[in-house]
Formats: C-alpha cells, sequence, structure tokens
C-alpha cells in the first residue's frame, strides 16, 4: 500500500481486549478517516487478507496462538456532535464518552449503556442492551463501508446482541435520536445503573461480558447458577461466582481454559435440553 495509514506490527492481543487473553496479532490497521479506511478496505480485499475490525475488545476472545489477519481501528473515528436531540459520532467513540456527552448535552436515554466499556461502533454492531432497552431503539441511521464502499443505511433489522451488518462491514459513523431530558436526572440513574452492574458483574475482573445469548425466557446465567457451576476452574479461567453468566480470567488464564469452560457448559446445557449460543465473538 503506497500511502501512510498508521500501523502496528506484531501486538499483543491481550493488550487490546478486556479477557487480558491472547497471543500475538499479525498487524494492527488505524486508519484516521473515510479515504484511509476505503483504500485499506480495497487493498485487503484485492490481497484476500483476512481481516476483523476491532472496537475496545470487550466481547471478544483472542486465541493463544495469535491472529494471522490484519486488526482494524477505528479509534480515530472519535468525532461526536449534537444537532438538535440528534447526536452524530465516529464508530470509535467510547460508550463512556457517549454517556457523558449525553449529560453534557442533557439528552436522556442511553443511561442502560453507562458501564459498558464498549465504542459505539462494537455496540451497534452487537446491538448492546441492558435492563430491557437496546441501542438499537435510539439509531436513526448509520453509514458502513461494505466491499469497500461507502453506504447510508436508515431501515434496519436488529434482533437479540445483533446488528444489521455483515462480518465484512464496517461501520463508519452513527446517528442517535434522544430525548431532552433532565441533566441531574440522568446523571442519577447513570449512577444507579454503574452501581447495579457493580453490584451483580464482576466488574473490575477481565471478563468479555456475558459468555452466552439470552434466549427469549432462557437465561444462561441462572440456568449456569441452578447448576451448580459457579467457580468452575480450569487453569486460570473462572465461572464467576458473582454472575454465572460471565467467566473471568483470574491473571493466567488461556484461551483454550476459557474454551474448555464454554464446552463443559455447553454441555451441560445440552444435557439439559438447551442449546446455548454464544455472544462474544471468538477468534
Ligand atoms: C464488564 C463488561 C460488561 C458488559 N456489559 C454488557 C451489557 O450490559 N450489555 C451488552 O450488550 N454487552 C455488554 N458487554 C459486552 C461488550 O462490552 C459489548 O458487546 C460492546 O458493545 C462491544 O463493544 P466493543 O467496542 O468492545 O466491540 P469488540 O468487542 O471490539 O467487537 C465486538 C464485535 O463488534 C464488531 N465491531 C466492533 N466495531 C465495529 C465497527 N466499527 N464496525 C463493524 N463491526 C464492529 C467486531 O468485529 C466484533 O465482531 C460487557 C462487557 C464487559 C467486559
Amino acid at each position: 500500500m503506497k500511502n501512510n495509514i498508521k500501523k502496528i506490527d506484531n501486538i499483543a492481543l491481550k493488550d487490546y481486549c478486556s479477557f487480558k487473553i491472547g497471543g500475538i496479532g499479525k498487524c494492527l490497521f488505524l486508519p484516521k478517516n473515510l479515504k484511509e479506511l476505503i483504500s485499506l478496505m480495497n487493498f485487503l480485499i484485492k490481497e484476500d487478507e483476512p481481516y476483523f475490525i476491532l472496537g475496545n475488545g470487550t466481547n471478544v476472545l483472542f486465541d493463544d496462538h495469535g491472529y494471522r489477519g490484519s486488526l482494524i481501528s477505528l479509534k480515530y473515528f472519535n468525532s461526536i456532535e449534537k444537532i438538535g436531540d440528534e447526536i452524530i459520532c465516529g464508530a470509535g467513540v467510547k460508550l463512556f464518552q457517549l454517556c457523558s456527552f449525553c449529560v453534557d448535552n442533557c439528552l436522556e436515554g442511553f443511561e442502560f449503556l453507562y458501564g459498558i466499556p464498549g465504542t459505539v461502533g462494537g455496540a451497534v454492531f452487537m446491538n448492546a442492551g441492558a435492563f430491557g432497552d437496546e441501542i438499537c431503539n435510539y439509531l436513526s441511521e448509520m453509514t458502513v463501508i461494505k466491499e469497500g464502499k461507502k453506504i447510508n443505511i436508515k431501515n434496519f433489522n436488529f434482533s437479540y446482541r445483533k446488528g444489521p451488518v455483515d462480518d465484512n462491514c464496517v461501520i463508519t459513523n452513527v446517528k442517535f435520536k434522544l430525548k431532552l431530558g433532565d441533566r441531574n436526572r440522568i446523571i442519577l440513574n447513570q449512577k444507579q445503573i454503574l452501581e447495579r452492574r457493580k453490584n451483580t458483574q464482576p466488574y473490575g475482573q477481565p471478563s468479555a461480558g456475558s459468555i452466552f445469548k439470552r434466549q427469549h425466557d432462557v437465561i444462561p446465567a441462572k440456568l449456569i447458577d441452578s447448576w451448580g457451576l459457579k467457580g468452575l476452574k480450569i487453569g486460570g479461567a473462572m465461572i464467576s461466582c458473582k454472575h454465572a453468566g460471565f467467566i473471568v480470567n483470574n491473571g493466567q488464564a488461556k484461551a483454550g481454559d476459557v474454551k474448555l469452560l464454554i464446552e463443559i457448559i455447553k454441555y451441560i446445557a445440552h444435557l439439559h435440553g438447551y442449546n446455548f449460543e454464544l455472544e462474544i465473538k471468538i477468534l
């Protein structure tokens, strides 16, 4: 490639994900704008090079042997602005930043996102949600790069923890519509949400959030708890004693430890007649 897209070779993947697990990644590209991103995507497609779009790495498990494709970060797509009751923001904006922007601009609705450690791009891709609400309920438009071309999407088809775009698409910008609200109430709601998270989840420990998706009234965390699996350990990975839907890294966990725990849970679920679907992305 002839241009100067920022690239870091041989990255320690554990430093790029909340699980703190993973071998060495071949390279990470950090395009600064749409032009660089499109040129990069066209190059990777032409070279038939596998790639993965990395947000804040809070819903992924990297392999102990690393990743041989290219990782792409939209960290520099970090603009955020308000027009009326709408927010237009880049996919690289962190959800914490989005939530404080909402406070500064008295925009209500996104309090449920407070404390989710991802980016806007990752949250829209995953249709992040909590406490009965989902990010798709506030989305009015998004811009994606598909097969090297920029397209705007206004009609979406979201489902539980699944956004409307395929794995090979890159979300670059999104537009959210929120309600004007009271600043103090927004701050109070955010604080309460964060407290709830800290009380019910292993918040400070390395993890990737819920491992399995909920399916209607099937709540994996409740079932895993009822099967007495909380605290089960393989190597450095353990089913959290605080929230059975989370696997935590006690410091030295390998991806293989996490995968084995996942297999054990799936096997036990299968014996009880359930088919658990993964929420996290395993590379
Ligand atoms: C402590 C903790 C609590 C959590 N609580 C919740 C919760 O309450 N609710 C919830 O829904 N999730 C929760 N999560 C999971 C996770 O934070 C969310 O799914 C988050 O939205 C993922 O964002 P990310 O930027 O980290 O994405 P990543 O983990 O980096 O990526 C996730 C997926 O999104 C894709 N992706 C990322 N950015 C883009 C982009 N710009 N364009 C296209 N695809 C992209 C990636 O390719 C990957 O497939 C939690 C995780 C942790 C560690």
